[in-house]
């Protein structure tokens, strides 16, 4: 597991595309720490669990872990894809641990939250891409936590929509999966994955009746058109909750940052997507897939109420 920074700037944005100076004045992550954030740390790292707050060196892990929040990563901490802005490490993974459902219940059970985020890497060398691993999951949060709605952001499973009725199966509150970008930079940003293969994905968990979200990084290189044109596309398909947030390069090996999208251009955007018919829009820069999700609880269950 890399050490994480106690002070000063978070390893994203110290990795950022160009040199701090250089960042916006509105990309300002708080520094992780105080007891809270040290508590959540201690015991995420005690129970061998890990998180895509670490592993993607997420800028917002001080102000999310201080107010007891986080997103578990399941099935390990080895991608077996390489997608172009993720810091997510990728190889050969071991394969899943079977008690890790138990220990992400465990750990759960004590922050006491009403809404949380678990996500995975993805296992391409899985037969059912890790569904089986996810539904375990997923029932032993539920047995461990009755009163938590759970969000799972999984992967496409190459588009095997049996996989995918496998975790729906297991009654997530909302299936989320991310687009990341639009459809014309779909390919270079996430090699191994297809836009049309998401969007059956998504289509797939809308048909089922489940809440759905996905979410969409800005700054790799995408026109304003194109993104207003993919928000009308996920507004007339019925998805739920969309996040927009700015791509922040994590390290030199990464696709660079295209430009740094300010503040209201973000306002826009979810105007945009409200108007389009979207539910939820959670947009700004430092918006990630995850974040502030821990505040959608109660909409989450009036959605799934419809
Ligand atoms: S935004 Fe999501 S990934 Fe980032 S620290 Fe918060 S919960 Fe973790």
């Amino acid at each position: 597991m890399r050490k994480l920074p106690i002070v000063g700037e978070t390893r994203a944005a110290a990795n950022a595309a160009v040199p701090r100076a250089r960042l916006p004045s509105w990309i300002r992550a708080k520094i992780p720490s105080g007891e809270t954030y040290m508590g959540v740390r201690e015991r995420v790292h005690g129970l061998g669990l890990h998180t895509v707050c670490e592993s993607a060196s997420c800028p917002n892990i001080g102000e999310c872990w201080g107010r007891r929040a986080l997103t578990i990563m399941i099935l390990g901490e080895v991608c077996t894809r390489s997608c172009q802005f993720c810091d997510v490490p990728n190889g050969r993974p071991l394969p899943p641990d079977p008690d890790e459902p138990r220990r992400v219940a465990e750990m759960l059970a004590s922050l006491q939250l009403r809404h949380t985020v678990i996500t995975c890497v993805d296992r391409d060398d899985l037969p059912d891409g890790g569904a089986a691993h996810w539904a375990a999951t997923l029932e032993a949060v539920r047995a461990r936590c009755a009163d938590l709605t759970v969000e799972a952001l999984v992967g496409d499973f190459r588009g095997d929509l049996a996989a995918v009725d496998v975790v729906l199966a297991a009654r997530p509150d909302v299936f989320a999966h991310n687009l990341e970008t639009v459809p014309r930079l779909s390919q270079q940003v996430r090699v191994q994955a297809s836009w049309p293969r998401s969007i059956a994905v998504l289509a797939h968990a809308l048909a089922r009746g489940t809440v759905t979200k996905t979410g969409l990084m800005l700054g790799l290189g995408e026109e304003p058109g194109e993104v207003r044109e993919v928000l009308d596309d996920l507004g007339r398909m019925g998805v739920h909750i969309v996040t927009l947030g700015q791509y922040l390069r994590p390290s030199r090996g990464h696709l660079p940052v295209t430009r740094f999208v300010p503040p209201e251009e973000f306002d826009a955007l979810r105007a945009h997507a409200l108007a389009a018919g979207v539910r939820h829009v959670e947009a700004g820069p430092l918006v990630r897939s995850s974040y502030h999700a821990d505040g959608q609880a109660e909409l989450i269950r009036s959605l799934a109420a419809r």
